[in-house]
């Protein structure tokens, strides 16, 4: 399993499939004039096999498909089907908004993959409406049936806080673990990218502290839950009696670079080597010129013994080049 320079244990790899979205959350994607990669300059189906492939070969063990919007990839099922069958990977994974999972939840599970986190801000439709964009609660929540009946269990709610819109559904979002066992988990804001969006991630970012304060005042303590693997960046804990799980992933408030064991591939062929950071190695330009999967986990191994460690949002300091919809979180 590569190491970085600081000792940490790199062995997933995040592949952002798309930088191309069917939403456009407040947070992350501007409403209208975003630039997208040319689909030629997308790594295809192929490349990302002959990525992952050397990724293994130098011990990567799991992978997860982001974006964007990693459904709107017509090769989706492919990609997922050639992934899941490269000795070594014994995990792929997908976050996604869910819009497209009712039709593609069982072939998917099919395909080889294992587990899927759903993206959902409220249960209010307004509110969807309004902090997702062009996002129904219903889809959004069909979307989570439809991969809950294909056998993904148990399903992880991914939920971003933003001041003002959407902070007060925290505790109703929490309260779905009681019936439910699902993993629902609040994610402080990230400002990325420099633009409008980062402008909203600062403004309107909520502490964790905050957000399990609220949770804590109206459905009572959270117990502790360990977490199944020691870099999982969620805190974990339950409701009493509750089947399902409330996480907090608190980037902000409590980073945890010192457990990171990730490296970022761009839908254009770059290893981004810390989410809040600039730093990239490109990988496309080796692929293109048919480079062997010795020489790619070669690039690999350096993008891995150049990660950074420590972001700088303290001071305000985060990505300039990249957004959210490009590093898929
Ligand atoms: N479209 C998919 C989705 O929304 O799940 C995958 C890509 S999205 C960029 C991945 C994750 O990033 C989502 O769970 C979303 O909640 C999170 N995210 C997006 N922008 C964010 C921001 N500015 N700060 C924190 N998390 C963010
Ligand atoms: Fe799209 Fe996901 Fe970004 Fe929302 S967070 S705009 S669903 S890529």
């Amino acid at each position: 399993m590569p190491r970085d320079r600081f000792d940490r244990e790199i062995d997933y790899l995040r592949i952002s499939l798309t930088d191309r979205c069917n939403l456009r959350c407040i947070y992350c994607m501007p409403e209208t004039g975003t630039a997208h990669a040319e689909p030629s300059d997308a790594l295809g189906c192929d490349e990302i096999e002959r990525i992952v492939v050397a990724a293994a070969g130098i011990g990567f063990r799991k992978v997860r498909l982001t974006g964007g919007e990693p459904t709107l990839r017509p090769d989706l099922l492919e990609i997922v089907e050639r992934i899941a069958r490269v000795p070594g990977i014994d995990d792929v994974a997908m976050t996604t908004n869910g819009i497209l999972l009712p039709g593609l939840a069982t072939a998917l599970r099919r395909a080889g993959l294992r587990r899927v986190n759903v993206h959902l801000d409220s249960l209010d439709p307004e509110r969807v409406a309004r902090v997702m964009r062009r996002g129904t609660l219903e889809r959004i929540l069909a979307g989570i049936e439809a991969a809950e009946r294909a056998g993904f269990h148990p399903v992880k709610v991914n939920t971003v806080v933003v001041a003002g819109e959407n902070d007060g559904d925290v505790v109703d979002l929490a309260r779905l673990t009681v019936e439910r066992d699902w993993h629902v988990r609040f994610i402080e804001l990230m400002p990325l990218g420099g633009g409008e969006c980062a402008r909203i991630a600062t403004t309107r970012y909520v502490s964790n502290f905050g957000t399990r304060a609220r949770i804590e005042a109206a459905l009572g303590p959270l117990e502790p839950v360990a977490s199944s693997h020691p870099s999982d960046e969620a805190r974990n804990f339950r409701l009493a009696g509750a089947r399902g799980v409330v996480g907090f992933i608190s980037p902000v408030s409590e980073p945890f670079c010192g457990t990171c064991n990730r490296m970022r591939l761009t839908s254009d062929g770059r290893f981004h080597l810390c989410l809040l950071k600039d730093d990239e190695q490109d990988v496309i330009g080796a692929l293109r010129q048919g480079a062997d999967a010795a020489r790619l986990g070669e690039i690999l191994r350096n993008a891995v013994l150049a990660k950074p460690t420590g972001h700088a949002l303290d001071v305000g300091v985060s990505t300039t080049v990249r957004s959210m919809h490009h590093l898929g979180g």
